[in-house]
């Protein structure tokens, strides 16, 4: 098979990876891709370093023949697909050569199970290792790891790549039991807690390496950090996974407390949540209609809130309501229901409530408590943050600003934020969308501020 239709292929099976953080732009085919800046089904993605820099990344499967069957994934072995293999030295190659054009900054690898676990990951490290010992490459890698394969293996994939990660895929086992017969979540755990011990040591040998001059730790996206100090970096700085959202019946709260937890224990990066979207020839295990596109930036909201805003699972989702609110971002939903916690007064209330505020997300609260030193904050003084005065104005209470107790409880206070009626499409392709947030709040989530 020639280089450039197995890059086609692999390409493609590889889009359905969420956890290089590629997901948030429009998903489009890589194949047949024509056009001013298509990547002709090249496989180049764009994806975010941690200090917010957009790089592009060759995003390949080593190959998309697979022993395992899990029901949501295109390349199971069950799934009547081509299928393609490359040989280490054709990745290597593809990665040097559209480094050298300037087409990309690194390399995002993962491949289906062949043979066995401990096979396909020394051929996953060999295209990392050829790339670092061979020829100097200097850009970012990363590698998408198997649990089952041996720790010696996968100590060496976190010394060759910036980043790997391992998906968990789903939160609990006896969704894994239903969907993905062969995956134990315990064993991945214990993959990521293994993992995360070697990234802690990786980092304190940095510290001791950077000695008085300072630590580049944190400073530098990995790519640059590699560059920066060359070989010496001793292993991965970070790992990340992805969830599917949809695929089985779990609801939100078990999603976020899954993610909850590897935040915790784990110390992951980043959890991605990947709305389930049906593959050709699906199984008959999976449900017909991907879940609306909606619910997948709730869950990152609610992430975020997890993370940076100090909410705990249980503050977003409960017994009696365990999938997020569809209509409003969470952090709102949450203030409609917790009323007694407002108005704050954004002159005195102190940081943790401020964060509750909906609308005023972590760099505001930082802004009003530097500003409120040596001031005492207005209204225009809000509206020069350019905090969003419509959502916020409800919930505070500024020098100029002393809003009725009586409208904070008013019954109407919900409906106000509602997204206006829409008249429901005739045909629908993918399921209802219940609705999809405007583009100016997708921008402030993707920033943090909630
Ligand atoms: S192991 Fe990975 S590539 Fe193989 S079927 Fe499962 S999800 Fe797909």
């Amino acid at each position: 098979m020639e280089l450039e239709r197995k890059l086609e292929i692999l390409a493609d099976a590889a889009k359905y990876d969420a956890s290089c953080a590629s997901s948030g732009g429009a998903r489009k085919d890589s194949r047949g891709g024509k056009g001013v800046g298509s990547t002709g089904g090249a496989g180049i993605c764009h994806s975010y370093a941690p200090d917010g820099r957009c790089i592009s990344l060759l995003k390949v499967l080593l190959t998309n023949a697979c022993l395992y069957d899990c029901h949501y994934c295109i390349n199971r072995r069950s799934s009547n697909v081509q299928r393609a293999r490359f040989t280490v030295e054709e990745v290597v190659g593809l990665t040097l050569e559209f480094y050298k054009r300037n087409y990309i900054e690194g390399l995002f690898l993962s491949s289906g199970i062949i043979q066995s676990a401990d096979h396909t990951m020394e051929l996953v490290v060999s295209v990392a290792r050829q790339l670092r010992e061979v020829h100097d490459f200097r850009g970012y890698i990363h590698l998408k790891t198997i649990p089952e394969a041996s720790p010696a293996l996968i100590e060496l994939a976190g010394k060759y790549a910036d980043r790997i990660s391992i998906n968990i895929e789903l939160p609990t086992q006896k969704g894994l039991n239903a969907l993905a017969p062969e995956k134990n979540l315990e064993r991945t755990q214990d993959a990521m807690g293994w993992i995360r011990e070697k990234i802690d040591e990786g980092r304190e040998r940095r510290r001791s390496q950077s000695g008085r001059g300072g630590s580049l730790e944190g400073t530098l996206a990995p790519g640059l950090e590699r560059k920066k100090l060359g070989k010496a970096v001793p292993f991965a700085t970070g790992q990340s996974t992805q969830m599917l959202v949809g695929a089985d019946s779990s609801p939100d709260a078990v999603l976020l407390e899954r993610a909850d937890l590897l935040y915790r224990d784990y110390r992951l990066r980043r959890v991605y949540y990947s709305g389930f979207s049906p593959i050709p020839e699906p199984s008959v295990r999976l449900p017909v209609k991907p879940p609306p596109l909606v619910r997948e930036h709730r869950l990152y909201q609610a992430d975020w809130l997890l993370r940076f805003y100090g909410f705990d699972v249980r503050e977003l989702t409960s017994p009696e309501q365990p999938d997020l609110d569809l209509q409003l971002d969470p952090k709102l939903a949450w203030a409609l229901k917790n009323r007694a916690w407002f108005p704050a007064d954004v002159n005195r209330a102190p940081r943790e409530v401020l964060l509750r505020v909906p609308g005023l997300g972590v760099r505001n609260v930082e802004r009003i408590l530097s500003a409120r030193r040596t001031t005492r904050l207005r209204l225009a003084d809000l509206v020069r943050l350019r905090v969003p005065m419509r959502k916020v104005l409800p919930f505070i209470v500024a020098a100029d600003h002393h809003p009725a107790k009586q409208g904070l409880d008013s019954e109407s206070l919900r409906a106000r934020f509602l997204p206006p009626p829409k008249q429901l499409e005739l045909v629908f392709e993918r399921g209802p969308e219940l609705w999809l947030p405007e583009p100016a709040e997708l921008e402030t989530a993707r920033s943090g501020e909630i």
